[in-house]
């Protein structure tokens, strides 16, 4: 029997939301191990070459990071019975600040629970734990975070995903992803977002939005692409998941009770604390399937009204589920399934006509000025 994964790796080439993996404590370090077809090399990591911190939402997890540049990994270790014998086994130096930090939050605890018991009472906490899980709940919940609670979250995510990758910064390729920004910001209504939108060197083939508008597309996607209209596509869909708050949604849903208490007590740091911990894991949010069709919906109106020609997205997904469906990011974070193209199918077809403007740049330059198509992996 195949050993269960107990870890999920992240790095240069390795899928988005993270390669399972399997870890083990070895004399001097530890091995990991692909687990399934993962593309990962199995290797020894010396305690000596790597950083340890908590991590997770409850700083329950191992978060153990080690190598530079593009062979730089990141790992999430879970088990709690490894990380109790990484402990035993890891240098204290390695691992000091990591009882420091679990005293912390044991600390932290212990005040949330006092706090609990006597602001909001038993009675109060009964109830929500019950209405709590039903999407009214959430819905609720997020309608009461401040658009700047929600701009200081994201905008801590983004900047800390940026610092770690090649942004570009001008030239034919950013040019045309701030036309695109432009021509369908400028038809939202009463916009309360400023959408900040990055262009990222990198093979992933996906694009992501989170909470206040921040915006990232890797240039993966831009040359998979045949048109700019079909870039532009998935750029509306993810402006509307932003407006629509789908984020901050599942991000309430996967923080729980206890982001919901803190939004009732008013607690922004809590909240953004909490927040910050999943990192990586709110630019790779499955969004649900109601989320999908709204986003799908609002995304082709609003290139509509942009006079932009709103079938690109649909054509980008139908031209790449054929032969790329397993390595492309973006249908894993934005599940295409038959429903929902059938649905946007039919919303394409409802739309009043409207003859396209043309984006002002050739999109054949902005591809060339790419490089290269990436190496079949
Ligand atoms: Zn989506």
């Amino acid at each position: 029997m195949n050993p269960i994964p107990n870890a999920l790796c992240f790095g240069d080439g390795l899928p988005a939301a993270g390669a399972p993996c399997i870890v083990a404590l070895s004399a001097d370090g530890l091995r990991v191990s692909p687990a399934g077809d993962a593309p990962l090399l199995e290797q020894v990591v010396l305690f000596a070459d790597m950083t340890v911190e908590a991590g997770g939402l409850d700083h329950d997890q191992l978060v153990v990071t080690w190598g530079t540049g593009s062979s730089a990994r990141t790992l999430y270790v879970k088990d709690p019975a490894l990380i109790v014998a990484f402990r035993r086994a890891a240098p204290s130096e390695l691992t000091a600040h990591l009882e420091r930090a679990a005293q912390q939050v044991r600390r932290a605890r212990h005040s949330h629970r006092l706090l609990w018991g006597s602001t909001v009472g038993i009675v109060v906490g009964l109830g929500l734990l019950l209405w709590f899980g039903t999407d009214l709940m959430v819905e609720w919940a997020v309608a009461r975070i401040p658009i700047e609670w929600e701009q200081k979250l994201g905008e801590t995510v983004y900047q800390d995903f940026l610092a770690k990758e090649t942004v570009l910064k001008d030239g034919p390729a950013v040019g045309a992803v701030q036309e695109m920004t432009h021509r369908l910001t400028e038809k939202i209504p009463n916009n309360p977002y400023k959408f900040q939108v990055s262009v990222v060197q990198s093979p992933v083939v996906n694009a992501f939005a989170l909470p206040g508008g921040y915006v990232v597309v890797f240039t993966g996607l831009m040359k998979k692409a045949e048109s700019g209209e079909e870039v532009a596509g998935v750029l509306s869909h993810e402006l509307n998941h932003v407006l629509q708050r789908h984020g901050l949604e599942r991000i309430v849903k996967m923080l729980g009770l206890a982001a919901v208490v803190g939004i009732v007590l008013g607690d922004q740091q809590g909240l953004t604390g909490m927040a910050k911990q999943l990192g990586m894991e709110l630019a790779t949010l499955k969004f649900g399937r109601a989320q999908e069709t709204e986003a799908d919906v609002t995304g082709i109106r609003l290139l509509s009204d942009a006079r932009i020609a709103p079938d690109g997205m649909i054509r980008f997904f139908e031209r790449l589920s054929e032969k790329d469906k397993e390595r492309v990011e973006l249908f894993s974070t934005h599940p295409m399934s038959a429903g929902r193209a059938e649905r946007l199918k039919a919303e394409l077809a409802a739309l009043p006509k409207r003859d396209p403007e043309p984006f002002t740049f050739e999109w054949k330059t902005v591809q060339d000025s790419l490089g290269a198509p990436e190496a079949k992996k």
